[in-house]
């Protein structure tokens, strides 16, 4: 899918890059290729950096981090329910008092009605991550609201709690999507830290670039499922978790849903030095 958003967002900066030179020359009727190999080249690179980068402002404002820098961090989990993983991380969650988010996929979420249910009683907050995690940068306004809407209409339908975060598969964006995100009453989140837990490169590497990466404000990415596979495996993660939470811990830091990471400072909340 790289290959051909690449290839569509190239040709796009190409059609614009030749409009840009085209209609000086059309007045002056001076040409240069190496000014439109320069225009063709930034504008091709700002494009590209607006797709795939999750943190450009480019398409819009996206939260990242908490702009608040309290020691308090946001554990988030994408692409569930996906058992016997989300329960596990459940029971986790719960044996250490932690609340986190859960990015659910509507698919997934209609085949895991249950799960997402005791995701909502037991105090975590769940996030919209699209109905099928199809990339959206190559979909038209219609596409996007209607995956976005689903998941919406369907978490309330079973929780009775209407998502207020939206987190677009992988990241990627679109000049169109922010809008519709908050058409549909979401906010558009990212991360701070990705450790690629789906890679399964083993519960100590997990740990490892965990603990080497967090910070105040950190929104944390992990994966109960992967897309809307059935064969996901998250058992890596499940079996790093608890040191994961306990070293945060031990290192001063809190957890927050993302909500409450994102909207306000926590009194209870200290600066980290
Ligand atoms: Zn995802």
């Amino acid at each position: 899918m790289i290959p051909i958003i690449v290839l569509i967002v190239t040709s796009v900066a190409l059609a614009l890059s030749f409009t840009v030179v085209f209609i000086p020359w059309l007045v002056t009727g001076f040409f240069s290729p190496l000014v439109f190999i320069m225009v063709f080249t930034i504008g091709n690179s700002i494009l590209l950096y607006g797709v795939f980068e999750r943190r450009s402002p480019l398409f819009g404002k996206i939260i990242w981090k908490s702009a608040n820098n309290n020691a308090a961090v946001s554990l988030t989990f994408d692409d569930g329910p996906h058992e016997p993983y989300t329960s596990q991380i459940l029971d986790i969650l719960a044996r250490y008092n932690v609340k986190a988010t859960f990015f659910t996929i509507g698919e997934n979420a209609a085949q895991y009605p249950e799960t997402v249910k005791r995701i909502v009683k037991e105090g975590h907050e769940i996030g919209n991550h699209t109905y099928t995690h199809d990339v959206l940068p190559l979909k038209l306004p219609r596409y996007i609201c209607d995956q976005i809407r689903r998941t919406s209409d369907l978490i309330e339908y079973i929780t009775g709690v209407r998502p207020v975060l939206f987190r677009a598969p992988h990241g990627w964006r679109n000049p169109w999507m922010n809008k519709i995100v908050k058409e549909e009453g979401c906010i558009p989140v990212a991360w701070t830290l990705g450790v690629w837990d789906t890679d399964r490169p083993g519960a100590d590497k997990i740990i490892t670039r965990t603990l080497k990466g967090v910070e105040n404000g950190c929104i944390l990415l992990l994966h109960d499922g992967r897309g809307v596979e059935s064969k996901a495996d998250s058992s890596q993660l499940v079996e790093a978790l608890p040191i994961i939470i306990h070293r945060i811990t031990e290192m001063g830091y809190i957890f927050l849903t993302l909500s409450k990471l994102i909207e306000e400072a926590p009194k209870r909340c200290q600066t980290r030095r």
